[in-house]
């Protein structure tokens, strides 16, 4: 054996072993010859494998029967055990602070949704922080695998810190990482919400097998995360993926952020709702005029009905999008996009208006056809992205199985 580079035996059954769970906790059930065909192991190394996974709790055989099946001889399908360890997830949103416990699958065992305390501050969020995670982990007897938080941002993920994230009380400079390490001796991960939810997508939702591709974050404003060569792409800090402030107009207005004619200027709710406004008097029967702040969920909601007013404010949104989206698609050669938003939104309007102007734009190439799907977990991407970041962690070796 080459034991100065490449892997040693013991490399390679790690690897074999990652590959198992990896398979099991985003296919749920599977049998031992529908492991062996994924993974080109042989039926001895598997079985020999799985007797190890089964003794260690990270493995069980399943009583139940597989959807498809109907006579002969019953199949012993594979699981992840329900007494394996489990992650733990924090979402950080403007509006509430969101805590679950998750199996392996992203099967969510345990959640705790907490408001804000009205003087928020980088003392006042910690707390609140530390007694959510010392409550979740109460809630499980099993061990614990790792931590991630999902957040909004400007985040500096390598240090584990958000930044000064806009409208969010007096938050600044806060080392989430460093709270949730004093209670725990599991690793924590820091990774920006829209990432967070591409990730989650790639694991366990609709990108699964999918190599390159956008998710487009809707909620007040745009952000998006970046899958690349089957990876999460995070930047140097993990600040990629700001659409939102990529000029769409560089004769435009000015930005909050200094640029000029940004995606997220005319898109975010605030122009949204002026462009509501403006509308109103030639569409005074919209049922948009009823609402004092409508948010972008009312106004998909209206679409439905036809709401006239609903459909011009959605379509000028679409046509701003559709820019920035084509020269997203180009850049990164991809013809996937799915859209997720921060509350959980009827229908594909918005999906179905990007996919229509994107394909038919002029100069677009016509041997290309570009798919846009709503996200696999309504508002929940960012939270099960927080179990998908550890996930990932494990199934590439970055956090070991061990758990003591
Ligand atoms: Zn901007």
């Amino acid at each position: 054996m080459n034991k100065k580079k490449g892997l040693n035996l013991n490399d390679v059954r790690e690897a074999n072993r990652l590959s198992v769970l990896r398979l099991l906790a985003t296919n749920k059930m599977m049998s031992r010859a529908e492991l062996a065909r994924h993974t080109g192991l042989t039926k001895m190394t598997l079985s020999n494998l799985i007797q190890d996974m089964i003794a260690e709790n990270l493995v069980s055989e399943s009583e139940q029967l597989p959807d498809d099946y109907q006579t002969g001889r019953k199949p012993v399908l594979l699981m992840i055990s329900p007494h394996s360890p489990c992650i733990l997830g924090v979402l950080i949103r403007r509006d509430v602070l969101t805590t679950i416990v998750s199996d392996l699958t992203g099967n969510i065992i345990y959640k705790s949704i907490a408001e804000y305390p009205l003087t928020l501050n980088n003392d006042t969020l910690e707390i609140l922080i530390s007694e959510q995670y010392s409550l979740a982990l109460q809630h499980t007897s099993r061990p614990v695998f790792g931590t991630g938080i999902s957040s909004i941002g400007p985040l500096d993920e390598n240090k584990g810190v958000l930044l000064h994230p806009p409208e969010f009380g007096d938050v600044y400079h806060f080392n989430a990482v460093e709270v949730i390490a004093k209670l725990t001796q599991a690793p924590v991960l820091l990774i920006n919400d829209a990432n967070a939810a591409a990730l989650a997508e790639k694991l366990y939702g609709i990108g699964k097998g999918c190599i390159n591709y956008i998710y487009v974050h809707l909620m007040n404003g745009i952000g998006a995360g970046l899958v690349l060569n089957g990876k999460i792409h995070t930047g140097n800090v993990g600040q990629s993926g700001e659409i939102g402030h990529t000029s769409i107009n560089f004769e435009g207005p000015v930005c909050s952020c200094g640029n000029r004619g940004c995606l997220d200027y005319y898109t975010n709710i605030h122009n949204l709702r002026k462009r509501v406004a403006t509308l109103v008097e030639l569409n005074p029967a919209s049922r948009l005029v009823q609402l004092e702040t409508p948010t972008l969920a009312d106004i998909i909601d209206a679409t439905h009905e036809q709401d006239p007013l609903a459909v011009q404010v959605l379509d000028e949104f679409c046509r701003f999008l559709t820019w920035s989206l084509t020269n997203a698609l180009s850049l990164i050669d991809s013809d996937f996009i799915i859209i997720g938003y921060e509350k959980s939104v009827p229908g594909c309007f918005i999906e179905e208006t990007l996919m229509a102007n994107i394909n038919n734009a002029p100069g677009f190439n016509e041997n290309r056809q570009v798919s846009i799907v709503h996200s696999s977990f309504g508002a929940n991407a960012p939270l099960v992205g927080a179990i998908a970041v550890i996930g990932e962690y494990i199934f590439s070796g970055q956090i070991k199985l061990t758990t003591e």
